[in-house]
């Protein structure tokens, strides 16, 4: 028989899975460690268009000061928006071509 997962009291989803407050980040599904491979903005081609922002599934496009990058504790390399930028400014990049690839690390984020 399958063993039942306790979740704490504080970490469980009301019915119907609203949440209680607005939240960015959730700690208890961190889904950056299923990519393989990850998105890179470059960022000289990148015309600020935002619709790599609003495709994203994780909101994980993030809009700085000098432009668009991507949260990789969450990205989980789906490539939405890889193939929704119009100017080709996002590319699939292997994890095993960074130092600090998903696959290089021990412990995951
Ligand atoms: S690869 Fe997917 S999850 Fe990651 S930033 Fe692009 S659209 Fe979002
Ligand atoms: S879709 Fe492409 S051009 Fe538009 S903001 Fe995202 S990276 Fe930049």
């Amino acid at each position: 028989m399958a063993k039942m997962i306790k979740i704490p009291k504080d970490k469980e989803v009301p019915f119907a899975g609203i949440t209680p407050a607005p939240t960015t980040e959730q700690e208890m599904m961190i889904t950056g460690n299923w990519r393989f491979m990850r998105p890179v903005i470059d960022k000289a081609k990148c015309t600020r268009c935002r619709i790599c922002w609003v495709y994203c599934p994780d909101a994980c496009i993030v809009e700085g000061k000098d432009g668009f990058s991507v949260n990789l504790k969450y990205c989980k390399g789906c490539g939405i928006c890889t193939k929704e930028c119009p100017v080709g400014a996002i590319t699939e990049v292997p994890e095993l071509d960074f130092p600090d690839g998903v696959v290089r690390l021990e412990k995951l984020f």
